[in-house]
């Protein structure tokens, strides 16, 4: 049941925050979910993400947790609690401007590509460091950074999971304030905890 698997799950991970990603799932299937209490959902793709908003009660945070398109933004910025996909300064600027334009500091993640594959949006490791030490609070004035996401290579090999959770640990680790570390899901969010995630986005776990 959706609710013991939420229980076991909270239970594990203590203090730290759990997104339910409900991508996919139904507007029942969510509501099971919210009547537990739970407020903090995520969504990959804008389309249902604006649909789900407008049919389920308004006290829900919303994540954005999926590659997000320039021309989407607009749709969205109006009511995200926080954007974890920024995976380029394009994206970043624009999302800077047309929060600017609705009169709103936006909160997000920088998505830093650990894993191998190619498919991985993300900034490189290099330029995510290269950001954190620029002036981006003056450059994007618009924008709260919160902290760094992270995917890990999709695998069962544990060892490598680690490897790539210990790149963004040590990054975010060097930068106290960026105190958002965002990494972990259902197949792996017990070796991202152990390296100092946060925030895990799990959704398989819980509905199924
Ligand atoms: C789907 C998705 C998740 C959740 O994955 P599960 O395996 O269902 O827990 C987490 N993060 C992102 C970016 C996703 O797209």
């Amino acid at each position: 049941m959706i609710q013991n698997k939420i229980q076991q799950i909270k239970s594990e991970i203590g203090n730290r925050k759990l997104i339910i990603v409900s991508k996919k799932r139904s507007l029942d299937e969510i509501m099971s979910a919210y009547n537990t209490g739970h407020r903090d959902f995520g969504e990959n793709r804008v389309q249902e993400l604006i649909e789900k908003y407008h049919n389920l009660p308004k006290d829900i945070r919303w994540h954005m947790i999926g590659h997000l398109q320039k021309n989407k933004v607009k749709y969205i910025i109006p009511f995200i609690h926080l954007i974890h996909s920024v995976d380029s300064l394009g994206l970043l600027e624009w999302i800077n401007k047309i929060s600017n334009k609705e009169n709103k500091r936006t909160n997000c993640l920088i998505q830093v590509k650990i894993a191998e594959e190619d498919t991985k949006f993300g900034f490189s490791k290099s330029l995510t460091e290269k950001f954190i030490v620029s002036n981006y609070k003056s450059n994007y004035p618009f924008i709260n950074i919160k902290g760094l996401m992270g995917m890990a290579t999709a695998t069962d090999k544990k060892e490598k999971i680690e490897q790539e959770f210990q790149k963004l640990k040590y990054i975010s680790m060097k930068n106290p304030e960026l105190n958002t570390l965002c990494m972990g899901m259902s197949q792996d969010y017990k070796i991202a905890i152990k390296n100092e995630s946060n925030m895990i986005r799990v959704g398989t776990y819980i509905f199924s």
